[in-house]
């Protein structure tokens, strides 16, 4: 659907620029995106803060990432990747780490996608589900990956399905009981914010979080990871400040149930 045929949003931008706070009147979320640092590149500094706050954070990666590093032959780069992701999830209360092992690069948006997120929502029974942009482009004109919007597309439509007795019979016949308390599916990296969280008690780990990514951003960058990793996530929180009463923010699209 375009922008100009969703009124509350046009209503929205045009009465009150402001993101609203975040609901937090839930127990437990589970974060679904497709590869090991989606969640890191600017969602971990929420995490943090939920986590401090006693609720239950649960991730699943569609992939183990392992066609993420140039110079790494994914048989190589998958366990490590694999390794790398459940450290840095550690460093903001998270130990839960599950992969649904999609391929990366490839991963069909399909009803074989969506059954296995639906059978990962039946298991967690969250109240608020997290994924990463589902849209064509993080905004101009850079543009999304196909893998961020099949996962973020099937997760958004598995909040549904998870809570439909009839739609994968399957996952009832294997002890999955249908799952209908998805209250909400918050989009991290979405062109279109309508909330947040503050950044500020998580900001620091959410750094520790990333760097944990080692092997991935050494492939990536001469800079010192430090240095790197520390000027995105700033400018990542910075970037929704000005809609959050000047506090840096980790923002997201809410889609309510
Ligand atoms: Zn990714």
């Amino acid at each position: 659907m375009g922008e100009a045929r969703h009124p509350n949003r046009i209503l929205r931008g045009m009465t009150n620029d402001q993101l609203e706070t975040m609901p937090s009147d839930w127990q437990r979320a589970l974060a679904v995106v497709a590869h090991p640092d989606d969640l890191e590149y600017g969602c971990a500094a929420a995490v943090a803060a939920w986590t401090d706050a006693g609720k239950e954070v649960a991730y699943v990666l569609a992939t183990r990432g392992e066609a993420g590093i140039d110079g790494l032959a994914p048989a190589t780069c998958g366990p490590l990747r694999e390794q790398e992701q459940r450290a840095s999830a550690a460093v903001v209360g998270v130990d839960t780490v599950e992969f649904l092992d999609h391929k990366d690069g490839v991963i069909e948006y399909g009803i074989a996608l969506r059954r296995d997120i639906a059978a990962a929502i039946r298991r967690h029974r969250p109240e608020l589900v997290i994924t990463l942009n589902h849209r064509d482009t993080w905004g101009n004109t850079f543009w999304n990956t196909p893998d961020h919007r099949a996962v973020g597309r099937a997760t958004l439509d598995a909040a549904a399905d998870a809570g439909n007795r009839w739609i994968f019979p399957e996952l009832t016949e294997q002890g999955l009981e249908p799952w209908n308390g998805v209250r909400w599916v918050a989009v991290a990296g979405s062109t279109s914010p309508t909330h947040a969280v503050d950044a500020g008690p998580g900001f620091e780990r959410s750094v520790r979080s990333l760097l944990e990514h080692q092997a991935y951003i050494k492939g990536l960058t001469d800079e010192d990871p430090e240095a790197y990793v520390r000027t995105f996530l700033e400018a990542n929180v910075q970037r929704s400040a000005d809609r959050f009463g000047g506090r840096p923010a980790v923002a997201f699209e809410v889609f309510s149930r």
